[in-house]
């Protein structure tokens, strides 16, 4: 496909919209860069990363936008469901994902990672472990770097490793994913893909354009994952970390091994890992079933799993100051994702939760902080209600702190070896941060402040 002289639209001005509309002027053609919000409402960082030659058309976005153009592009906090794109479709003008516009623009193979939890982590490690091939390398997608700038000039040898939401995958068309991984699917974002199914056969879309040489990497314990299994031109190699698994990846007497076409290697006993927790055990066999399949080495990848201690903010070791260690996990924003946290450790938890309350049922987080919390720690909008739940479950060493700072303090003098303190809020952040970025930092920044005294 050839975008050179063309001219899009580009609808939705965040971190991917920007990204394409810059690339899509820089090959000759004309782009505008549209979003409901008025331009004074963009950041300044936002605003400073527009290229001077992309074209504005923000706080409008009306059918005469699409006047003269060649093609629609979605960012992907813009929906499939926007009055625009049918009225695109209407004109035959085609509607395209921002990694569809990638797709495009570089020949190299493309590793894509996707489902509901944990696609940050693993798209990682496979970043970690292909660069060990030595060819030029791309990680990006959903991760916070805009997949079609990174491709720009990529050689054919080269190789993309992209983390994809199922809202990238809304407006795909040509988009082929040599080796496709989907993790797992619950359900969640239903609100935007209007219910289940349909959010299903957005994630199933990751491999839609596969043919018989590429490979599917699936889930073998998630039902609704396995089953994926029958639609898939793609070779379906499973990973499993409940089960032994006659070909396919999964854990033999403690040793991560891959079974495929009758050889079995084996990777690396996973009391060798440096992540933590059994969600990270799913990550790292889906990451070794696709690294595998992209030609690396057993010791190389055995090597990654032994260094890689995670994605910033997931169960992230900062420090062990007078033999405690401190870990941030300030992107569980909800209390799934701090259970996976608290599962990751045996007991001895000093944890700090709270922040803004989304009002979510806390009955399995309870049961798990009254049995393997020592001294839970409140802050923010959510604290009196996680006190009267942490009551209601029996936990002992409730205590609630005025401040962020005042309760990584609180925590400092409470905690005795073997006793590890832990930051898994269970809550979103914005009563008191912009984000769980800030949160995160703020907690590594005082504990570091500690550690220093
Ligand atoms: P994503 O990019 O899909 O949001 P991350 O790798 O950033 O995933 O992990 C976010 C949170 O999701 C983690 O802190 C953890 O609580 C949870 N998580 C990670 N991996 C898994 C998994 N395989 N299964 C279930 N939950 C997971």
């Amino acid at each position: 496909m050839n975008f050179t002289n063309k001219s899009f639209l580009v609808l939705g001005a965040g971190i991917s919209g920007i990204s394409a509309a810059n690339v899509l002027s820089s090959l000759g053609g004309v782009s505008t860069l549209s979003d409901a919000k008025s331009y004074d409402e963009l950041s300044e960082e936002s605003r400073n990363k527009i290229s001077a030659g992309v074209r504005l058309e923000f706080g409008r976005q009306d059918k005469a936008l699409l006047d003269g153009q060649d093609y629609l592009v979605l960012s992907p906090g813009v929906s499939i469901y926007h009055p625009l794109v049918d009225a695109a479709q209407g004109r035959g003008i085609p509607v395209f994902s921002e990694i569809e516009i990638a797709y495009h623009l570089s020949e190299a193979p493309i590793i894509a990672i996707t489902g509901t939890n944990g696609k940050t982590t693993t798209t990682t490690l496979i970043g970690e472990m292909v660069k060990t091939l030595g060819k030029k390398t791309v990680v990006g997608g959903n991760i916070g770097i805009a997949l079609s700038r990174e491709v720009l000039g990529l050689p054919a040898d080269g190789l993309v490793v992209a983390e994809i939401s199922s809202f990238q995958l809304e407006a795909i068309h040509d988009f082929r994913a040599r080796i496709a991984a989907v993790l797992n699917l619950t359900p969640d974002h239903i609100d935007r893909h209007r219910n289940v199914e349909t959010y299903q056969l957005m994630k199933e879309r990751i491999f839609a354009n596969q043919q018989a040489s590429d490979y599917t990497v699936l889930n073998f314990d998630d039902l609704t994952v396995r089953e994926m299994a029958a639609r898939t031109a793609g070779q379906v190699l499973f990973f499993s970390r409940k089960q032994q698994l006659a070909e396919g990846v999964c854990v033999d007497a403690g040793i991560i091994t891959v079974h495929w076409q009758g050889k079995s290697v084996a990777i690396c006993p996973i009391s060798d890992m440096n992540l933590r927790g059994a969600h990270n055990l799913e990550n790292a066999l889906a990451a070794c079933g696709v690294a595998y399949l992209a030609g690396v080495k057993p010791a190389d990848m055995a090597r990654v799993l032994r260094e890689f201690a995670g994605v910033e903010h997931r169960i992230e070791p900062v420090a062990t100051i007078k033999g405690v260690a401190y870990f941030n996990d300030s992107k569980a924003t909800n209390p799934e994702s701090a259970v996976k946290a608290l599962e990751a450790f045996s007991g001895h938890i000093i944890l700090i939760a709270g922040g803004r309350d989304k009002n979510t049922d806390l009955h399995e987080f309870m049961t798990l902080v009254s049995e393997r919390v020592d001294h839970l720690i409140l802050i923010g909008e959510a604290a009196a209600r996680f006190a009267q739940e942490a009551g209601k479950h029996a936990v002992k060493n409730i205590h609630t702190a005025e401040t962020f700072s005042a309760a990584v303090a609180l925590a400092y003098r409470l905690a005795a070896p073997p006793q590890v303190v832990l930051l898994s809020p269970a809550c979103a952040s914005y009563d008191m941060f912009n984000n769980y970025e800030e949160r995160g930092k703020l907690f590594k920044a005082l504990v570091r402040d500690l550690s220093a005294n």
